[in-house]
Protein backbone atom coordinates (compact mmCIF):
# COMPACT_ATOMS: atom_id res chain seq x y z
CA UNK A 1 0.00 0.00 0.00
CA UNK A 2 1.41 3.27 -0.95
CA UNK A 3 2.63 5.32 2.32
CA UNK A 4 1.97 8.96 1.65
CA UNK A 5 1.24 11.48 4.72
CA UNK A 6 -1.67 12.96 3.22
CA UNK A 7 -1.77 14.77 6.87
CA UNK A 8 0.66 17.37 6.05
CA UNK A 9 0.40 20.12 2.93
CA UNK A 10 4.13 20.04 2.70
CA UNK A 11 4.28 16.57 1.30
CA UNK A 12 1.36 17.37 -0.90
CA UNK A 13 2.84 20.50 -2.19
CA UNK A 14 6.06 18.42 -2.52
CA UNK A 15 4.66 16.01 -4.75
CA UNK A 16 2.98 18.19 -6.60
CA UNK A 17 5.30 19.95 -7.54
CA UNK A 18 7.73 17.47 -8.14
CA UNK A 19 5.01 15.77 -10.59
CA UNK A 20 4.67 19.24 -11.99
CA UNK A 21 1.10 19.81 -11.54
CA UNK A 22 -0.92 22.64 -10.57
CA UNK A 23 -3.79 22.68 -8.56
CA UNK A 24 -6.68 23.61 -10.36
CA UNK A 25 -9.38 26.30 -8.19
CA UNK A 26 -12.11 25.55 -11.13
CA UNK A 27 -12.11 21.64 -10.34
CA UNK A 28 -12.86 22.86 -5.74
CA UNK A 29 -9.51 21.05 -4.94
CA UNK A 30 -9.81 21.36 -1.17
CA UNK A 31 -7.49 18.66 0.12
CA UNK A 32 -9.09 17.06 3.77
CA UNK A 33 -5.64 16.09 5.74
CA UNK A 34 -6.56 14.86 8.98
CA UNK A 35 -6.41 11.14 9.20
CA UNK A 36 -9.22 11.35 11.66
CA UNK A 37 -11.69 12.93 10.05
CA UNK A 38 -11.27 10.93 6.80
CA UNK A 39 -11.76 7.94 9.23
CA UNK A 40 -15.11 9.23 10.22
CA UNK A 41 -15.92 9.84 7.21
CA UNK A 42 -15.27 5.78 6.04
CA UNK A 43 -17.27 4.78 8.77
CA UNK A 44 -20.15 6.06 8.36
CA UNK A 45 -20.55 3.56 5.54
CA UNK A 46 -20.04 0.62 7.56
CA UNK A 47 -18.60 -2.52 6.97
CA UNK A 48 -17.14 -1.87 3.23
CA UNK A 49 -15.03 -5.23 2.98
CA UNK A 50 -15.82 -6.66 -0.09
CA UNK A 51 -18.34 -4.27 -0.97
CA UNK A 52 -18.36 -2.00 -4.33
CA UNK A 53 -18.03 1.76 -4.39
CA UNK A 54 -17.49 4.15 -6.22
CA UNK A 55 -15.35 7.39 -4.99
CA UNK A 56 -16.05 10.72 -6.67
CA UNK A 57 -13.17 12.95 -6.82
CA UNK A 58 -10.44 11.10 -5.12
CA UNK A 59 -8.13 13.92 -5.05
CA UNK A 60 -4.64 12.30 -4.61
CA UNK A 61 -6.40 9.05 -2.66
CA UNK A 62 -6.56 10.38 1.12
CA UNK A 63 -10.16 8.36 1.40
CA UNK A 64 -9.55 6.24 -1.20
CA UNK A 65 -6.40 4.55 0.66
CA UNK A 66 -8.26 4.18 4.01
CA UNK A 67 -11.22 2.41 2.23
CA UNK A 68 -8.42 0.05 0.21
CA UNK A 69 -7.24 -0.77 3.56
CA UNK A 70 -10.81 -2.07 4.36
CA UNK A 71 -11.09 -3.78 1.75
CA UNK A 72 -13.36 -1.92 -0.43
CA UNK A 73 -13.65 -2.97 -4.42
CA UNK A 74 -13.35 0.84 -5.50
CA UNK A 75 -13.63 2.79 -8.76
CA UNK A 76 -12.54 6.30 -8.55
CA UNK A 77 -14.26 9.24 -10.66
CA UNK A 78 -11.33 11.74 -11.24
CA UNK A 79 -11.43 14.64 -13.75
CA UNK A 80 -7.90 16.21 -12.95
CA UNK A 81 -5.74 14.47 -15.03
CA UNK A 82 -2.36 15.17 -13.21
CA UNK A 83 -3.96 13.41 -9.98
CA UNK A 84 -4.90 10.74 -12.08
CA UNK A 85 -1.76 10.19 -12.81
CA UNK A 86 -0.74 9.64 -9.42
CA UNK A 87 -3.18 8.07 -8.50
CA UNK A 88 -2.68 5.26 -11.22
CA UNK A 89 1.02 5.20 -11.63
CA UNK A 90 1.94 6.29 -8.01
CA UNK A 91 -0.68 5.17 -5.58
CA UNK A 92 -2.90 2.37 -6.32
CA UNK A 93 -1.75 0.88 -9.77
CA UNK A 94 -1.08 -2.53 -8.16
CA UNK A 95 -4.18 -2.55 -5.93
CA UNK A 96 -5.99 -5.25 -7.59
CA UNK A 97 -9.23 -3.76 -6.10
CA UNK A 98 -8.95 -0.39 -7.89
CA UNK A 99 -9.73 0.50 -11.02
CA UNK A 100 -10.13 4.55 -12.21
CA UNK A 101 -12.04 6.18 -14.83
CA UNK A 102 -10.70 9.61 -15.57
CA UNK A 103 -13.27 12.88 -16.87
CA UNK A 104 -16.03 14.73 -15.40
CA UNK A 105 -17.90 12.21 -13.42
CA UNK A 106 -20.96 14.06 -14.33
CA UNK A 107 -20.43 12.35 -17.80
CA UNK A 108 -18.58 8.85 -17.17
CA UNK A 109 -21.25 7.81 -14.40
CA UNK A 110 -24.00 7.90 -16.37
CA UNK A 111 -22.03 5.17 -18.40
CA UNK A 112 -22.09 3.08 -15.30
CA UNK A 113 -24.68 0.45 -15.49
CA UNK A 114 -24.15 -1.36 -12.67
CA UNK A 115 -25.22 0.21 -9.27
CA UNK A 116 -22.61 -0.23 -6.52
CA UNK A 117 -23.24 -1.06 -2.92
CA UNK A 118 -22.00 2.62 -2.22
CA UNK A 119 -21.21 5.95 -3.45
CA UNK A 120 -18.62 8.61 -1.44
CA UNK A 121 -17.43 12.09 -2.01
CA UNK A 122 -15.25 14.62 -1.24
CA UNK A 123 -17.58 16.47 -3.57
CA UNK A 124 -16.53 19.83 -5.44
CA UNK A 125 -18.97 22.12 -4.01
CA UNK A 126 -19.70 23.59 -7.19
CA UNK A 127 -20.67 20.13 -8.37
CA UNK A 128 -22.18 18.40 -5.79
CA UNK A 129 -25.60 19.05 -5.99
CA UNK A 130 -25.99 18.44 -9.44
CA UNK A 131 -24.20 14.54 -9.25
CA UNK A 132 -26.14 13.85 -6.17
CA UNK A 133 -29.53 15.46 -8.70
CA UNK A 134 -28.39 13.62 -11.70
CA UNK A 135 -27.71 9.85 -9.47
CA UNK A 136 -31.52 10.13 -7.67
CA UNK A 137 -33.40 11.25 -11.42
CA UNK A 138 -31.44 8.65 -13.17
CA UNK A 139 -33.02 5.84 -10.22
CA UNK A 140 -28.86 4.65 -10.25
CA UNK A 141 -29.23 4.05 -6.08
CA UNK A 142 -27.01 2.52 -3.90
CA UNK A 143 -27.68 1.33 -0.30
CA UNK A 144 -26.14 3.98 1.09
CA UNK A 145 -24.22 7.45 0.14
CA UNK A 146 -21.79 9.31 2.06
CA UNK A 147 -20.69 12.99 0.39
CA UNK A 148 -18.79 15.78 2.03
CA UNK A 149 -20.56 18.94 0.76
CA UNK A 150 -20.69 22.55 1.41
CA UNK A 151 -23.05 22.86 4.99
CA UNK A 152 -25.69 24.72 3.68
CA UNK A 153 -26.02 22.29 0.69
CA UNK A 154 -26.20 19.60 3.34
CA UNK A 155 -29.04 21.14 5.21
CA UNK A 156 -30.86 21.91 2.10
CA UNK A 157 -30.94 18.05 1.68
CA UNK A 158 -32.25 17.58 5.25
CA UNK A 159 -34.84 19.85 5.62
CA UNK A 160 -38.28 19.70 6.28
CA UNK A 161 -41.54 21.67 4.71
CA UNK A 162 -41.66 25.37 5.68
CA UNK A 163 -38.33 26.03 6.52
CA UNK A 164 -36.44 28.59 4.45
CA UNK A 165 -34.11 25.96 3.36
CA UNK A 166 -36.27 23.82 1.66
CA UNK A 167 -36.61 23.28 -1.99
CA UNK A 168 -37.14 21.09 -4.67
CA UNK A 169 -32.97 19.47 -3.75
CA UNK A 170 -34.82 18.89 -0.58
CA UNK A 171 -37.42 16.68 -2.08
CA UNK A 172 -35.67 15.45 -4.58
CA UNK A 173 -32.79 14.35 -1.62
CA UNK A 174 -35.84 12.62 0.26
CA UNK A 175 -37.24 10.87 -2.14
CA UNK A 176 -35.53 7.53 -1.67
CA UNK A 177 -33.73 8.25 0.68
CA UNK A 178 -33.75 9.06 4.60
CA UNK A 179 -30.96 11.86 4.83
CA UNK A 180 -28.68 12.23 8.24
CA UNK A 181 -25.91 15.06 8.87
CA UNK A 182 -23.51 12.87 10.53
CA UNK A 183 -21.27 15.83 11.57
CA UNK A 184 -19.44 18.65 10.39
CA UNK A 185 -15.79 19.94 9.39
CA UNK A 186 -14.15 22.77 10.15
CA UNK A 187 -12.47 24.82 6.92
CA UNK A 188 -9.35 24.60 8.68
CA UNK A 189 -8.81 20.77 8.04
CA UNK A 190 -8.43 21.46 4.48
CA UNK A 191 -5.54 22.40 2.27
CA UNK A 192 -6.17 24.80 1.02
CA UNK A 193 -9.08 26.12 3.04
CA UNK A 194 -12.15 26.69 1.65
CA UNK A 195 -14.09 29.96 2.50
CA UNK A 196 -17.35 27.74 3.09
CA UNK A 197 -17.80 25.30 6.34
CA UNK A 198 -18.58 21.70 5.06
CA UNK A 199 -20.55 18.78 6.53
CA UNK A 200 -21.16 15.10 5.70
CA UNK A 201 -24.21 13.89 4.88
CA UNK A 202 -25.43 9.81 5.38
CA UNK A 203 -28.05 9.04 2.71
CA UNK A 204 -29.68 5.72 3.48
CA UNK A 205 -31.97 4.27 0.97
CA UNK A 206 -35.35 4.13 2.48
CA UNK A 207 -36.90 0.54 2.79
CA UNK A 208 -40.12 0.98 0.82
CA UNK A 209 -40.07 2.81 -2.34
CA UNK A 210 -42.41 6.39 -1.97
CA UNK A 211 -42.94 6.08 -5.65
CA UNK A 212 -43.14 2.86 -8.13
CA UNK A 213 -40.08 3.23 -11.01
CA UNK A 214 -43.29 4.13 -13.93
CA UNK A 215 -43.70 7.11 -11.67
CA UNK A 216 -40.47 8.76 -11.44
CA UNK A 217 -41.00 11.05 -14.56
CA UNK A 218 -43.89 12.55 -13.72
CA UNK A 219 -42.78 12.81 -10.05
CA UNK A 220 -39.40 15.00 -11.71
CA UNK A 221 -41.57 16.77 -14.17
CA UNK A 222 -44.13 17.95 -11.43
CA UNK A 223 -41.29 18.85 -8.95
CA UNK A 224 -39.86 21.04 -11.32
CA UNK A 225 -42.80 22.59 -12.41
CA UNK A 226 -44.35 23.38 -8.47
CA UNK A 227 -40.40 24.96 -7.89
CA UNK A 228 -40.26 26.97 -11.38
CA UNK A 229 -41.26 30.11 -9.61
CA UNK A 230 -40.61 29.95 -6.12
CA UNK A 231 -42.99 33.11 -5.17
CA UNK A 232 -46.10 32.12 -7.22
CA UNK A 233 -48.65 30.00 -5.98
CA UNK A 234 -49.01 26.38 -6.39
CA UNK A 235 -51.67 27.37 -8.81
CA UNK A 236 -49.67 30.11 -10.98
CA UNK A 237 -47.05 26.99 -11.59
CA UNK A 238 -49.09 24.53 -12.42
CA UNK A 239 -50.41 26.77 -15.22
CA UNK A 240 -47.26 25.66 -16.80
CA UNK A 241 -48.74 21.96 -16.77
CA UNK A 242 -52.15 22.18 -17.41
CA UNK A 243 -53.59 24.74 -20.17
CA UNK A 244 -56.95 24.81 -18.27
CA UNK A 245 -57.60 26.72 -14.89
CA UNK A 246 -60.97 24.05 -13.94
CA UNK A 247 -58.16 21.06 -14.72
CA UNK A 248 -55.72 22.61 -12.23
CA UNK A 249 -58.56 23.63 -9.63
CA UNK A 250 -59.67 19.98 -9.94
CA UNK A 251 -56.70 18.05 -9.55
CA UNK A 252 -55.61 20.40 -6.71
CA UNK A 253 -59.03 19.59 -4.93
CA UNK A 254 -58.92 15.88 -5.15
CA UNK A 255 -55.36 16.14 -3.99
CA UNK A 256 -56.67 17.83 -1.18
CA UNK A 257 -54.12 21.16 -1.36
CA UNK A 258 -55.09 24.38 -1.29
CA UNK A 259 -54.37 26.57 -4.27
CA UNK A 260 -52.89 29.71 -2.58
CA UNK A 261 -50.30 27.51 -1.20
CA UNK A 262 -46.58 27.78 -2.33
CA UNK A 263 -44.45 24.43 -2.95
CA UNK A 264 -42.32 25.19 0.12
CA UNK A 265 -44.95 24.49 2.48
CA UNK A 266 -46.01 20.87 0.67
CA UNK A 267 -44.20 17.94 2.38
CA UNK A 268 -43.18 14.88 0.09
CA UNK A 269 -46.83 13.12 0.80
CA UNK A 270 -48.34 16.05 -0.42
CA UNK A 271 -46.27 16.06 -3.73
CA UNK A 272 -46.32 12.29 -4.05
CA UNK A 273 -50.33 12.69 -3.14
CA UNK A 274 -50.73 15.64 -6.36
CA UNK A 275 -49.15 13.72 -8.90
CA UNK A 276 -51.34 10.73 -8.36
CA UNK A 277 -53.97 12.69 -8.75
CA UNK A 278 -53.62 13.91 -12.87
N1 LIG B 1 -10.98 13.29 -2.04
C1 LIG B 1 -9.93 14.28 -1.86
C2 LIG B 1 -9.88 14.70 -0.41
O1 LIG B 1 -10.89 14.47 0.30
O2 LIG B 1 -8.88 15.26 0.03
C3 LIG B 1 -10.12 15.50 -2.78
C4 LIG B 1 -11.44 16.23 -2.61
S1 LIG B 1 -11.54 17.74 -3.52
C5 LIG B 1 -12.70 18.64 -2.55
C6 LIG B 1 -12.55 17.37 -4.92
C7 LIG B 1 -11.96 16.43 -5.97
O3 LIG B 1 -12.94 16.25 -7.00
C8 LIG B 1 -10.72 16.93 -6.68
O4 LIG B 1 -9.81 15.89 -6.79
C9 LIG B 1 -11.22 17.36 -8.06
O5 LIG B 1 -10.23 17.31 -9.07
C10 LIG B 1 -12.33 16.36 -8.29
N2 LIG B 1 -13.37 16.79 -9.23
C11 LIG B 1 -13.87 18.04 -9.40
N3 LIG B 1 -14.84 18.06 -10.32
C12 LIG B 1 -14.99 16.78 -10.74
C13 LIG B 1 -15.83 16.16 -11.68
N4 LIG B 1 -16.73 16.86 -12.37
N5 LIG B 1 -15.68 14.83 -11.89
C14 LIG B 1 -14.75 14.11 -11.19
N6 LIG B 1 -13.93 14.65 -10.27
C15 LIG B 1 -14.06 15.97 -10.04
Amino acid sequence: MWDFNYEKQKDIVSLLEEKGFAMNKKFGQNFLLPRSIRERIVSQMGDIEGRSVFEIGPGLGSITSIMLEKGAVLKAFEIDHGFASILREEAFGDEKNFSLIEGDALKTLKEEEAVPDLIVGNLPYNVGSVIIADIIERGFLPERMVFTLQKEVVERMGARSGGKEYSSFSLLSQLDYDILQAFTIPRSAFYPEPNVDSAVVVMRKKSLCTIKKGEREKFFTLLRTLFSQRRKTIKNNLSRLFADKTQIADVLEKAGIDEKERAENLSLEDVVRLMRSY
